[in-house]
């Protein structure tokens, strides 16, 4: 048995990674990387672009070799596997979910889902028995005999998923899935995949720079420059979805310690308000938020620079979307006013009423949300959102409150809307915590 038998099903044990080894541009793509991952677990590579967590995928998969080290699955050393050990393990080891889906594009949507089961010489009837069921499970049945280009980036998405799930695999490895998704779609393709982890047992590998999507995963590798910074399991809790109450600005925080509140604050208005952009346009919003609260651009200046082409150093949104982040922007900082007063009052008299305060800010928290409120669900909406302000509460029991059925007192959200309710809540309050 190899040394250090594990349960992990994948184990890296000093995997070392070189891109044009040998050459003058040699780049040591990953450093010494040790980790397990444990079977049945929602794991993420999260960090910025260029750290390698792609290369991470490559070795798990099997694409590329690590130039020293061991990749283990189930205990079975990869680097050991023959060439036609390594095709099986492919085939029914592994799914694979990319950020631009690789979908065969002259192939309609079936054909892409029977097509990873007609290598293994299993049966055309069971196979297309097979695809019909995942279909049904991803809702696209409808879908069937199209052609990748007759769908939507969502839909596409949920092919390339589908697909993924054609051998059945035990491990499925996803690359930024959500990376060319809105974010209604980028939300379902992260719920897709907690599904596929909670209720089918799948262990899922996500790669991610976007701190939102770690709210779904149950352990972190941070990295940073080929090296893996620091782990973290997410404690689910008593969370019956298994969302962690960390705001963003706190992963954003591990990868770079020095970050101060602007930067925290800037890079938690674009991820959230740009979500699906690449990284490239992000830090370009960041820089331009950042300036506005310093109230180094007026208002509509920073519509002006949103609108900009980016060629020409600007963010390239049409007009209308520049403006509605702009004024996103605008009331966020004006909330963050709000809230400093209520930090400031309640540094001074700890019981003070907040009744009028907190009115407005559940006002403004609900405008993402179409729905009326009863008043008894605003009631128990004051009551949460005052004990979250006084710090009595977590951002996961405050989550909790929010999506419970209103029969056992909470407000009957549904979950995602309960989410994006407290990540704007959250973003008003990080800015008035002061980094560490
Ligand atoms: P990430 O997925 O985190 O963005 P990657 O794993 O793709 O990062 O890349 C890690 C580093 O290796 C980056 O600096 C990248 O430029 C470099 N790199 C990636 N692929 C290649 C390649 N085929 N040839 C040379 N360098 C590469
Ligand atoms: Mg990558």
């Amino acid at each position: 048995m190899a040394k250090g038998f594990s349960d992990g099903i994948i184990r890296l044990e000093d995997v070392n990674f070189y891109y044009n080894k040998g050459m003058q541009n040699e780049m040591h793509a990953l450093t010494n990387i040790n980790l397990e991952i444990k079977r049945g677990e929602f794991a993420s590579f999260f960090g910025s672009s260029g750290c390698g967590k792609s290369t991470m995928l490559y070795m798990v998969s099997g694409i590329d070799q690590p130039h020293s080290g061991r990749v283990y699955v189930n205990n079975h050393d990869l680097t050991k596997f023959s060439a036609k050990q390594t095709a099986v393990y492919r085939q029914i080891g592994i799914g694979l979910i990319f950020q631009n889906f690789n979908l065969i594009p002259s192939l309609s949507v079936f054909d892409n889902i029977v097509l990873p089961m007609s290598f293994l010489g299993i049966s055309k009837e069971r196979r297309s028995q097979e695809a019909k069921k995942i279909l049904q499970y991803l809702d696209i049945s409808n879908l069937a005999n199209r052609l990748p280009y007759e769908l939507s980036g969502g839909q596409q998405q949920r092919v390339g998923i589908a697909r993924a799930l054609a051998n059945d695999p035990p491990i499925i490895l996803a690359d930024e899935p959500t990376g060319n998704l809105d974010s209604a779609n980028a939300t379902r393709t992260m719920e897709l995949l907690r599904d596929l982890n909670k209720n089918h047992g799948k262990t899922i590998i996500l790669v991610t720079h976007e701190a939102w999507c770690l709210r779904y995963v149950d352990r972190i590798f941070y990295m940073k420059d080929g090296t893996v910074i620091k782990t973290e399991e997410v404690k689910a809790e008593d969370m019956p979805t298994g969302e962690t109450g960390k705001g963003i600005d706190e992963h954003i925080k591990v990868l770079n310690p020095a970050a101060g509140k602007l930067d925290i604050l800037a890079e938690s208005f674009s991820s959230l308000l740009l979500r699906g952009y690449s990284r490239e346009e992000l830090k370009r919003a960041e820089y331009f938020f950042k300036r506005r609260i310093k109230n180094e651009l007026t208002y509509a200046k920073l519509i002006e620079e949103l609108d900009r082409p980016f060629r020409e150093g600007g963010l390239g949104l049409w007009k209308q979307k520049a403006k509605k982040i702009a004024d996103a922007v605008e009331e966020i900082i004006e909330e963050d006013f709000e809230v400093s007063l209520i930090h400031d009052k309640l540094k001074k008299h700890p019981n003070a009423p907040l009744s009028e305060e907190i009115e407005n800010i559940r006002r403004w928290l609900l405008e993402i949300y179409r729905g009326n409120l009863s008043p008894s669900q605003s009631d128990s909406m004051d009551e949460c959102l005052g004990e979250r302000l006084r710090g009595i509460i977590s951002n996961d029991s405050f989550v909790k409150v929010l999506s419970l059925p209103k029969r056992i007192g909470g407000i009957g959200f549904p979950i995602p809307t309960a989410l994006k309710i407290s990540d704007r809540l959250d973003m008003l309050l990080t800015t008035n915590v002061e980094p560490h």
